[in-house]
């Protein structure tokens, strides 16, 4: 199928060949027709299947009509709502792409960030705002959001958006709408408060699932490293010297462990940043520009900072520690390896997480290649530590929370 196939109009049409896609991904090819009938719609599909495109091209294409409304006069006429900033900012990119050729608007509110330059785009008029809850709703109680026109709401990646606290806010911003909008559930797994939230709001939504991929591809080399916990910042800077080079994504499992692992690499003279939940929206909108530009080429991540976001042809990922889900595996790894080129993936798998590689293997049918021959090989007879609490003194210790974290409980990642 071809994206002319889809019934999009030629100013549409001219953007994608723009941007180089050949034709369109399956969840494109499913969703395009089924907004474009003003259906409501759920779909499960994660990041990297194309889907901010399968939401983005169908609204401009039913706004395109409308567009030669005075530009004072344009109302905020497809809201999407993105539970982080920076796949809101990168959703709002998406539509200026597509948007080349018509005169339809977007604009993008987060918090986190001025509110003021947000005020001044609103109020020269946008057909389409991409926005974070929060904000939106601070926007909307200064009379700045004016919802009332709103003709197609998109909640993006609504699983992460409840994980994150913010069912209530979802339900407030889509009461603050009009009844009569097409609402559009994108979500990466569609768990039981996802669905309930679907049948509160949606109306007879379509579904369209783009089965989660469960396989890997054969172009990326998958190896499998058995060392002890205390070791794997050892392994990891025996790799980088010696084995991994070029651009690398390091993922881990909590903030505290992306922080301690790029202190280690900063020391050890590497060029390398991160992103988690702690860190301000202006440091992590620098690390993945200075990660992109190749600024720096070593990027640490946890998994739900790193979501949604487009960073793609990696030279290798390395699994600093193994995901318990096994999906995430099989995610993490596909960042690599994209559009023909070859990838590596490196996974540390210590004695308490022997468990997790059974699961992955059985998810993606295939061993991982078990490299034995390191400096740090993990004792086969090794039993998972046991962590027994070396409190003394006051049970009122500190702890190893940072104060930023404390103080933001609702971001967990
Ligand atoms: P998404 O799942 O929306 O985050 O998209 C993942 C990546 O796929 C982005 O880099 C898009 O630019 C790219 N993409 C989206 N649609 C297509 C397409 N039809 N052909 C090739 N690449 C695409």
């Amino acid at each position: 199928m071809s994206f002319k196939d889809l019934q999009l109009n030629r100013p549409l049409l001219r953007a994608i060949a723009e941007t180089g896609y050949d034709e369109p991904t399956l969840v494109q090819e499913k969703t395009i027709p089924l907004v474009l009938n003003k259906k409501d719609v759920i779909v499960s599909a994660q990041t990297g299947t194309g889907k901010t495109a399968a939401f983005a091209l169908p609204i401009l294409q039913l706004l395109y009509d409308k567009q030669d409304a005075s530009k004072k006069g344009k109302k905020i006429r497809a809201l999407i709502v993105s539970p982080t900033r920076e796949l809101a900012i990168q959703i709002g990119e998406n539509f200026k792409n597509y948007s080349t050729y018509t005169n339809l608007r977007s604009t993008v509110v987060y918090g986190g960030a001025s509110i003021e330059p947000q005020v001044d785009a609103l109020k020269k008029g946008v057909d389409i705002l991409i926005a974070t809850p929060g904000r939106l709703l601070d926007l909307h109680k200064q009379d700045i959001a004016n919802l009332d026109y709103v003709e197609t709401l998109v909640l993006d990646e609504a699983d992460l958006m409840l994980d994150m606290g913010f069912i209530d806010d979802v339900k407030k911003i889509e009461r603050l709408c009009t009844k009569e909008k097409q609402i559009l559930l994108f979500s990466a797994t569609i768990p039981y408060k996802v669905e309930q939230l679907a049948n509160t709001i949606l109306k007879a939504p379509k579904r369209v699932e783009v089965a989660p991929n469960s396989s890997t591809s054969k172009n990326i080399n998958q190896l499998l490293y058995y060392v002890p916990k205390a070791n794997k910042i050892e392994l990891c800077l025996h790799l980088l010297r010696n084995t991994i080079k070029g651009s690398i994504l390091i993922f881990r499992r909590t903030k505290y462990g992306v922080e301690k692992l790029e202190q280690t690499l900063l020391k050890n003279g590497y060029k390398v940043d991160s992103i988690h939940g702690d860190k301000s929206q202006n440091l992590r909108q620098e690390a993945l520009i200075n990660f992109k530009s190749n600024k720096v080429n070593i990027l640490i991540a946890t998994d739900v900072a790193a979501r949604g976001i487009d960073i793609n042809n990696l030279d290798a990922v390395i699994n600093f520690d193994l995901p318990n889900v096994p999906e995430t595996y099989v995610h993490r790894i596909g960042r690599t390896a994209r559009a023909g080129n070859t990838g590596a993936s490196y996974s540390f798998c210590s004695a308490d997480e022997k468990s997790y590689v059974k699961t992955i293997q059985q998810l993606i049918q295939i061993q991982i290649d078990v490299i034995d021959e390191h400096p740090y090989p993990l004792d086969p007879k090794a039993k998972p530590m046991i962590h027994k609490s070396k409190k003394t003194g006051s049970k009122h210790r500190k702890g190893r929370k940072s104060e930023a974290s404390k103080k933001k409980k609702k971001r967990w990642y």
